[in-house]
């Protein structure tokens, strides 16, 4: 079968459709699907993503060959002709010429990272053509002069730079201040000027045949594909080489013939907030890149009600029949010419976590989208947005100037000018503000490595604004009041008194909810949850099977989580209690202790203050459970090591500076991750555990006494034998006796160990006739699986990424092959010996949402995570279950097909 290269779409009618985005790109589908719903769409075409890989592979070659595959052009040229019947001219027709636009779209939309030729079809007698037939000869010369700015950039490679001052030298020779300002002759004598920056910088001459146009553009979209731009984008976000895109050629509408002209961008509704309402921005007498670009500030779609209400009457049909098509919140591109409404894209619109949660819970509140739905949609990881601190308004904070709230949160930063310095700083962990004029798509690398980003030009949905967003970054757009000086590195502001000035380096913060620019470091408060959260958050709750616990070593880390909706602590560390000021004394006594007698006198006076942390814990918790790990790292982590310190501890503990080193030096280990920890510091210093599982059982019976109960799971770490655990688990059940004994209380808890080293999981059955529960430690389990020092990867572990070795850093989301397949065995082990046995996880990696979906699938019982990770793990634990259940839906469909077969 020949393969169909070029799709119509337009007049009425379309041979693609929506749902062909893998093969014509998002906007070509989009395209195709409005025309389909009669939604006037100017005609055109699309060549497909598969001509795009054909294109640079030949068939069963490896080498890229940079040619049309067979047929294409001709497939093109037809559809070209369809195009001309329907607009009623013809291309390259000095007397009536139909203009184009040529533009990329890949399946999943990559904002600014393709480029757009708009006005092809252009040359010195079209022209002529163009400025009759529209009477205004300004607006010819305008829509020349952009197209060889655009085709010399993009095509041709000259730097935009380069055109741009070329026209800003035009606006001075004339004395004008903006675009629109130049008369048609001297947008005429900027042509030449443009012409003769190509040949200057190519030694090529401007091509004059609008097919020979047409091809080299369409060959320059689809080399853009593996651009500079494009790979660093889809480097950053994952995305594959293989797609390819598509390219779009589309007649061209004129939203700069006049003030009944117009373009724009709107959302279905408000991408910032979520709120139901008709959102977006328009430019009177313009043309589209002049929006996304924001080389003007554009007004909001308000203002088209007022200036062509019929335009604007008819929009507001469009948009919702679309919206209640595509049952999601859209971008959609505009542009009026002459008073008529064309759609140029319509796209799923990216929005704010606050957004992307209250357009989830409305659309299921009327009735377009299941709650099911609902939850499925709300990427899991957005919600940390939500849940960090925003910039507290309550306080007295120098407000220097303000812009658009182009994309909301809170940032604080080092002010930096270029996109390279903001990559460089982050490298050294500087955090940083991106401040720009505006930004353009060679911005990305340097967005990404800012915590925010502040342009002085630029409306709600120009680049900037589209990226940050996208990213989740804080975002200040428009802020007309900076006056930047790239060169000197500086940027000044006119206020009422005194003229203010700041350099790079200096902090600003920014308030990306309100748009205010403030001068240094702003203080953060934490957000309050809207009704949306709260809504979304219980419906995923009853949809979860996974319980969600948290990581808590302290009362307020524990109220927070609890807030946030943790079920219990699955991981309760003692040793940063060890760290405390008023304590860390004792422990270093107990520490260097020479005797076991010496060692139990530091470890008393340790005992009343470990137990009041866990009787304010268990208060926290109130009844859910908690599981308290006894003492992990190795001993020498809290005493000092330089000789400053030394000095004055060996004066604070009456010791000579040299007794205190020779003690220093025997602590020292080789490998201390692999070294004496865990439960072998409980074999060889059984009173130190005896201490803490004392200091356990006294808050509970203590509490017992008041009426509060509390749920107990004493966790032994590192265990690899089974005798480490009966060892550790004998000690557990005498201290607790004689406690439970002496209070006369009785207090029902349980006795687990982690899961963190291979030998473990391979013995589970083993260890499980003695463990009541199991955890997985992943962050250690991850280490000794793989042999590698988490905090030495970071020296080799970015290697491994960029060459694809490593397909995503072990430490972030589970090596589910590896690591996991250790998970698998220790499950299987352990309920093959205990059926009913309680597992979890209380690794960071609870708190990943790849991960949270493998928990759920092998069958853990819970997931433990840091606080601020718990409404993320509670939404992926439910978005795992739906997603199973959808799975087994789909099955027993299957089946009944096969069974009705047979
Ligand atoms: P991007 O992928 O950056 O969104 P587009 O292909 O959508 O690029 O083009 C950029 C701008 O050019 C759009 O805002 C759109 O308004 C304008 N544009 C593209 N094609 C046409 C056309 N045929 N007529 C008028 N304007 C167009
Ligand atoms: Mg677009
Ligand atoms: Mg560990």
């Amino acid at each position: 079968m020949i393969k169909k290269f070029v799709y119509s779409f337009g007049g009425g009618k379309a041979e693609g459709s929506g749902e062909m985005k893998n093969l014509l790109g998002g906007k070509g589908a989009g395209l195709a699907e409005m025309t389909r719903l009669k939604i006037p769409v100017p005609p055109g075409f699309t060549i497909t993503t598969e001509a795009c890989l054909a294109y640079f592979d030949g068939k069963n070659s490896r080498v890229r060959r940079y040619a049309f595959p067979e047929g294409m052009m001709q497939e093109a040229i037809v559809a070209l002709r369809c195009v001309e019947k329907v607009k009623g001219e013809r291309f390259g027709d000095p007397a009536n010429p139909l203009l184009v636009s040529v533009r990329s779209g890949a399946r999943a939309s990559m904002p600014g990272m393709m480029d757009t030729v708009l006005n092809l079809g252009l040359n010195d007698q079209t022209v002529l053509g163009l400025i009759k037939k529209s009477k205004n000869e300004r607006f010819g010369w305008d829509a020349y002069r952009r197209f060889v700015g655009m085709f010399g950039n993009i095509v041709m490679g000259v730097e935009r730079d380069k055109f741009d001052k070329g026209l800003e030298e035009c606006k001075r020779a004339h004395g004008v201040r903006l675009d629109t300002d130049l008369s048609a002759s001297a947008l005429k004598g900027l042509v030449k000027t443009f012409k003769e920056i190509v040949f200057k910088e190519t030694a090529k001459q401007f091509p004059d045949d609008p097919m020979e146009q047409l091809q080299l553009a369409i060959a320059a979209v689809f080399r853009s594909w593996f651009g500079q731009r494009a790979m660093t984008y889809r480097r950053l976000n994952n995305l594959p080489d293989s797609w390819g895109t598509a390219v779009s050629v589309v007649a061209m509408v004129f939203g700069n013939m006049g003030e009944d002209s117009a373009t724009g961008v709107v959302f279905t509704r408000d991408p910032n907030t979520g709120q139901k309402k008709f959102f977006g921005e328009v430019l009177f007498n313009a043309q589209g890149e002049d929006v996304v670009a924001g080389i003007r500030t554009p007004l909001s779609i308000s203002a088209l009600q007022k200036r062509l209400p019929k335009a604007y009457k008819e929009f507001v049909a469009i948009y919702k029949k679309l919206e209640n098509h595509y049952k999601e919140m859209l971008d959609l591109e505009f542009t009026i010419q002459e008073g008529r409404l064309y759609l140029l894209q319509t796209r799923i619109g990216k929005r704010t976590a606050l957004a992307a949660v209250k357009i989830a819970v409305d659309m299921a509140n009327e009735g377009f989208i299941t709650k099911d739905e609902a939850i499925l949609r709300v990427d899991p990881l957005l919600l940390d947005y939500l849940l960090h601190p925003m910039i507290d308004s309550k306080t007295n904070v120098q407000i220097i100037a303000k812009g658009l709230p182009a994309s909301p949160g809170a940032a604080i930063g080092k002010v930096v000018f270029t996109a390279e310095e903001a990559e460089r700083m982050a490298t050294l962990h500087e955090k940083v503000i991106l401040v720009r004029s505006e930004t353009s798509p060679e911005d990305i690398g340097g967005m990404y490595a800012a915590e925010g980003i502040v342009t002085a030009r630029g409306g709600m949905t120009s680049h900037a604004a589209v990226v940050a967003r996208g990213m989740g970054k804080c975002c200040i757009t428009g802020c007309g009041a900076l006056k930047i000086n790239e060169e000197k590195r500086v940027f000044t502001i006119d206020t009422d008194d005194h003229p203010i000035s700041i350099k790079e380096g200096d902090y600003i913060s920014l308030n990306g909810s309100t748009g205010e620019v403030i001068l240094g470091q702003a203080p953060l408060v934490q957000p309050a949850f809207s009704g949306a959260f709260k809504t979304l958050m219980g419906w995923a709750d009853s949809a979860r099977v996974l319980k969600v616990r948290t990581n808590a070593d302290t009362p307020k880390d524990a109220r927070v989580a609890r807030a946030f909706g943790a079920e219990g602590i699955g991981l309760c560390r003692t040793e940063h209690m060890f760290f405390d000021e008023g304590r860390i004394r004792a422990v270093r006594e107990m520490i260097l202790s020479d005797s076991v007698d010496e060692r139990k006198r530091a470890l008393a006076k340790i005992l009343p203050m470990q137990k009041n942390d866990f009787v304010e814990i268990f208060k926290e918790m109130k009844g859910l459970p908690v599981t308290i790990r006894l003492l992990d790292p190795p001993l020498h982590e809290f005493i000092p090591h330089a000789l400053e310190e030394i000095t004055i501890l060996a004066g604070e503990m009456r010791l000579s500076v040299e007794t205190l080193q020779a003690k220093v030096k025997s602590l020292e280990e080789f490998n201390p991750m692999l070294g004496h920890r865990g439960c072998r510091l409980g074999i060889s210093y059984p009173e130190i555990y005896e201490m803490q599982v004392q200091a356990i059982i006294e808050a509970a019976c203590e509490l017992k006494q008041k009426g509060v109960s509390a749920v107990v799971e004493i966790m032994i770490p590192l265990v690899a034998h089974g005798r480490e655990f009966t060892e550790m688990k004998a000690l557990c059940l005498r201290i607790g006796k004689e406690v439970m004994d002496r209070y006369k209380k009785n207090i029902a808890y349980s006795i687990g160990t982690m899961i963190e080293l291979p030998r473990a999981a391979l013995v589970a059955d083993e260890i499980a006739k003695e463990a009541e529960f199991f955890s997985f430690g992943t962050n250690d389990l991850t280490q000794t699986t793989y042999g590698l020092s988490r905090d030495d990867s970071s020296r080799f572990l970015p290697d491994y990424i960029k060459k694809e070795i490593f397909l995503q850093d072990p430490f972030i989301s589970i090596d589910q092959d590896g690591v996991g397949a250790l998970m698998k065995i220790a499950l299987e082990k352990g309920r093959t010996t205990r059926p009913n046995m309680k597992i979890g996880i209380c690794g960071e990696h609870g708190g990943d949402p790849a991960s949270v979906v493998f928990c759920h699938q092998i069958g853990l019982n819970y997931v433990s995570c840091s606080p601020f990770r718990v409404p993320i793990a509670r939404l992926s634990a439910a978005q795992a279950a739906l997603k199973e259940k959808q799975e087994k839906k789909q099955e027993k469909k299957k089946e009944k097909k096969r069974n009705a077969k047979h």
